[in-house]
């Protein structure tokens, strides 16, 4: 991550309370080919989940905490003009994006600069990822498991299901591509429930469900 990279005044976040508290990133991948279909891309790891998925890898994303200096906002668009003639996507990831509360003027400014945007998501927050499908050119949503009560089994929250199916009905309506992915760890989703959830999505006429295999720790 490069600390002493100009930023443009046009590329300033517009309402940022300061650099630190605009959006609380906590970690980056600088480069990737696989996590944002056709584009060559870096991804952002914003602070912040309110669900507590027990095979989760990303746990010290979870909480809010002071930003790190390392992925200040400032810093973050530093770097991303330095990059801007080689990579051609941003994904805001997490922890969950869509719990910031600054991420629409984020994901503007990002996309202003030349970037397709991807986001990925759990769906959590319905009305604040319609909003978000209107500026992004890609989604990765996580399927937990089984859209019914047994949602919240996994991720702690009583009838989080409802908030993914809403979800999934915004994005399928938006036209906008994506994937979703569900992570397998056979100690919390057995192979029938998996079948149960592939059923689920073919119903609802979505693209095949990804499925890839929990690395146990
Ligand atoms: S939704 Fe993602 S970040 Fe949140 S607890 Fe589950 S696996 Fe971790």
């Amino acid at each position: 991550m490069p600390t002493k990279e100009k930023t443009c005044i046009q590329c300033k976040p517009a309402n940022a309370e300061t650099q630190n508290e605009f959006l609380p990133i906590g970690g980056l991948i600088p480069m990737t080919t696989i996590d944002f279909p056709n584009e060559i891309a870096s991804v952002l790891f914003c602070q912040g989940c309110q669900w507590k998925c027990p095979y989760c890898h990303n746990s010290h994303l979870r909480g809010f905490q002071a930003q790190n200096i390392d992925y200040s906002w400032e810093k973050i668009i530093g770097f991303l003009h330095k990059r801007k003639n080689w990579l051609t996507g941003v994904v805001f990831s997490g922890g969950e994006p869509t719990l910031q509360k600054n991420l629409i003027p984020a994901i503007l400014q990002v996309k202003k600069m030349g970037f397709k945007i991807g986001l990925h998501t759990t769906g959590c927050l319905p009305e604040v990822f319609k909003q978000c499908l209107q500026i992004i050119d890609w989604v990765g949503l996580d399927i937990k498991t089984v859209l019914d009560e047994r949602y919240s089994k996994i991720t702690g929250q009583y009838q989080s299901h409802l908030q993914v199916l809403e979800s999934l009905k915004y994005l399928l309506s938006s036209g906008i591509d994506y994937e979703l992915r569900l992570t397998l760890d056979e100690r919390f989703i057995t192979l029938e429930e998996v079948e149960i959830v592939q059923k689920q999505l073919a119903e609802l006429k979505t693209k095949p469900l990804k499925i890839q295999k929990a690395i146990l720790r």
